[in-house]
């Protein structure tokens, strides 16, 4: 077993995060390009561990070409990671483990038997082990067990980016306003709030961005074969450090659906720079779009809700977790959980609730530096204890419930949506 080098243990680390869907679209020399040439890995299903470029191309391309043919659309994600000391001096060992899940092409969910499957927790640690122990479980519980791993995130950096599917009966026909809704969560909560039946307004700076969001998000809602009319999408130019944009966004929503029901004070921003660098505008343009953004917002909104109406913020794991290089926005996401209770105790004399979302690391542009920084990727995800990057889609669920009567008596939260990371 090769002795692999820190460094390259943090390459393998991301490759952990990354490498799942390029073997099944059969990129063999691309996925091995992504594992540091002399590490090691371990299948399962392959008696001899694959060590190096080459080698793990070959693996590769075996694996895939045997999908090919046995007409399988073979899924597969990478289950475990191990890194142990070495043997010698303070050298670290690096394996991998794949976990391989097969869907017969057309049929249901089923062990294909070849190569063999497990669930996460239970995956043969060393090679050869999974001939030793064949997968004997029945087919109902093979089904269950797929079921349950191809639910497991496939994407870059780990993301499960599968819809959510909750339903709110009392939503359709609703009116919310979303600001940052050109893309990212924003974007994302737009689209779930549609799919539910509810109007948006979507408010952005960018507002070319906002528009064709809007018409993109129109148009997949057209194609869709939704269970409720889908709402309709505006878009609308807004500056959340300008409380009177709010106030136009607000009239915006009454003009065009006459009501608001929801209000999402999304839009953020996200500088980087030490606190011996913080220059004077960075600090003030953190705190005027990131917290004077949510206090004009929820002003906007609430002088036309009625009772039975809900705000909800986004602040952020770094509300409770500081990271080098953040202290504006760090302290400006502290500032947005804070005004939420503010706003939460005030607001409920008229009947409105306003509560946060304290995301984690969540794949948006706002995050994609992190993903195209191996080191960095690497030590984020050890510091969430699910150990993936989280998604749009995971957040707006937690949207769709803060602002749904099923969250009826919720009020001056700050929910997490974080894989745990404010733990750690
Ligand atoms: P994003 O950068 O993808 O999108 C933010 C949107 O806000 C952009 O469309 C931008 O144009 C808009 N915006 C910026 N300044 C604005 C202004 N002054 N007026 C109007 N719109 C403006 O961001 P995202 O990752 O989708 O984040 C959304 C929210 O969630 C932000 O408040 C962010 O701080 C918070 N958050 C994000 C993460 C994450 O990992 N992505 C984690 C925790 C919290």
């Amino acid at each position: 077993m090769s002795e692999v080098p820190v460094e390259d243990v943090l390459a393998v680390h991301q490759l952990y995060g990354r490498q799942s869907h390029a073997i099944d679209s059969g990129e063999a020399a691309r996925w091995a390009a992504t594992f540091t040439p002399d590490g090691e890995f371990v299948s399962p299903s392959y008696p001899e561990p694959a060590v190096g470029t080459a080698a793990l191309t070959a693996f590769a391309e075996r694996f895939h070409a045997g999908c090919v043919e046995s007409g399988e659309r073979l899924r597969h994600v990478v289950s475990t990671m191990e890194v142990r000391s070495g043997q010698s001096g303070d050298a670290l060992r690096a394996l991998a483990y794949l976990q391989i899940v097969g869907t017969p092409e057309g049929g249901s969910p089923a062990c294909t038997g070849s190569p063999c499957w497990t669930t996460n927790s239970r995956a043969p640690r060393t090679a050869g082990a999974c001939a030793a122990a064949p997968c004997t479980a029945s087919p109902e519980k093979q089904e269950e067990k797929t079921q349950m791993t191809t639910l497991e995130p496939t994407g870059p950096g780990r993301v499960l980016h599968q819809p959510a599917t909750a339903r709110y009966p009392e939503m359709p026909g609703k009116v919310a306003v979303v600001t940052g809704a050109a893309r990212g969560m924003g974007a994302r909560f737009a689209a779930g709030l549609a799919t539910r039946g509810v109007h948006v307004v979507g408010g952005d700076l960018d507002a070319a961005a906002m528009t064709a969001t809007a018409d993109d998000l129109t148009a997949a809602l057209a194609a869709e074969s939704i269970e409720d009319k889908p709402g309709r999408i505006v878009a609308s130019a807004v500056d959340v450090t300008r409380a009177e944009d709010h106030v136009a966004l607000a009239q915006r929503a009454i003009d065009e659906f006459g009501r608001i029901d929801f209000w999402v004070n999304n839009a953020g921003i996200f500088p980087y720079a030490e606190v011996p660098d913080i220059t004077p505008e960075q600090i003030r343009s953190t705190l005027s779009v990131n917290v004077e953004g949510v206090l004009f917002g929820a002003q906007a909104a609430a002088a036309r809700m009625e009772p039975g109406s809900a705000i909800v913020n986004m602040a952020s794991v770094s509300a409770v977790r500081v990271r080098k290089g953040r202290a504006a926005y760090c302290s400006s996401k502290a500032a947005v959980a804070h005004l939420t209770e503010s706003l939460a105790v005030e607001l409920g004399d008229q009947g409105i609730r306003v509560n946060a979302i304290a995301p984690g690391y969540i794949d948006t542009e706002m995050t994609r530096w992190i993903q195209d920084d191996a080191p960095a990727l690497a030590k984020a995800l050890d510091a969430v204890p699910l150990h993936r990057i989280g998604s749009p889609e995971e957040v707006c669920s937690v949207l769709l419930f803060l602002l749904s009567d099923s969250s009826r008596y919720v009020t001056g939260h700050s929910l997490a949506v974080d894989g745990g990371s404010r733990h750690v």
